[in-house]
């Protein structure tokens, strides 16, 4: 089972069904967050205009990805809305072993078996105020095709019953609080002992704390 060498890196998984605002937030927390290292996935749908291979997927052949996962070159992998989506080995462990901060936007059916190797990764929940307003959202942002549109709100339902598996959850209504929330979770993730302690060893050795006995 890969762990963390280190505990100063957190892992958070951002899960929501489409269309409720997870990659907005993620990008503008990131603005505000650099440090934070996004997981590029690897996903064998079609790039939408204006997404870059390498920037928001690697857009990968079905033989392709299917050979990465016979290769046991995916940390997760799973089918969501007809297409494979997989977060790549290489693409975190190192960074999880230097302490940094890392953010995987995944589904649910990922998110599961992130926490089966990590138990401490930290599962944050993005809801949508209504179900109307994911649908309108998903018009509004006019990047599928009204099949794939429609096929996403379908699979809304089945998506948002997974939500108890995450221990935050935000309701994006208003962004700018999103927002805030967002940046609350990770500043708190940040300031849990057993992070703090390992990113300050040496004060808190000069200060004489020492890790609780567990
Ligand atoms: P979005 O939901 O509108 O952002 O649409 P995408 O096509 O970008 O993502 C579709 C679904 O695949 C979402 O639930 C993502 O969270 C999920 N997804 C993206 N990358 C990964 C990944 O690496 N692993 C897993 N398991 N799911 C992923
Ligand atoms: P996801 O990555 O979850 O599929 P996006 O981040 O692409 O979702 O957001 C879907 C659409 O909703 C985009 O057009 C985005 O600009 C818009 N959106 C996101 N958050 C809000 C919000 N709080 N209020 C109104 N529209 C929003
Ligand atoms: P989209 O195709 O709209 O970018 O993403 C659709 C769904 O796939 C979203 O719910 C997204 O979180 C999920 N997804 C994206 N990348 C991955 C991944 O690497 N692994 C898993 N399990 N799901 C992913």
């Amino acid at each position: 089972m890969p762990q963390a060498s280190s505990t100063a890196g957190s892992l958070f998984m951002v899960v929501a069904p489409s269309g409720a605002g997870k990659s907005s937030l993620v990008n503008a927390l990131l603005e505000r967050e650099p440090a934070i290292k996004l997981s590029i996935s690897h996903t064998t749908r079609q790039p939408r205009p204006g997404e870059q291979h390498g920037r928001e997927y690697y857009f990968t052949s079905v033989d392709d990805f299917l050979a990465m996962r016979d290769a046991d070159e995916f940390l997760e992998s799973a089918e969501v809305h007809g297409n494979y989506y997989g977060t790549s080995k290489i693409q975190i462990l190192d960074q999880m072993k230097a302490g940094t901060d890392v953010l995987l936007e995944i589904d649910w059916q990922g998110a599961q078996q992130i926490k089966k190797q990590f138990p401490n990764a930290i599962g944050i929940f993005i809801l949508p105020p209504s179900i109307q307003a994911l649908e309108e959202r998903l018009l509004k942002r006019g990047q599928d095709e009204p099949h794939v549109i429609t096929r996403r709100i379908l699979a809304a339902g089945g998506e948002i019953a997974h939500a108890p598996e995450s221990e935050y959850v935000i309701i994006n209504q208003d962004f700018a609080t999103a927002l805030s929330e967002l940046t609350a979770i990770i500043k708190a993730a940040r300031c849990r002992f057993a992070q703090q302690a390992a990113r300050n060893a040496a004060l808190f050795a000069q200060l004489g704390i020492h890790a609780p006995l567990s």
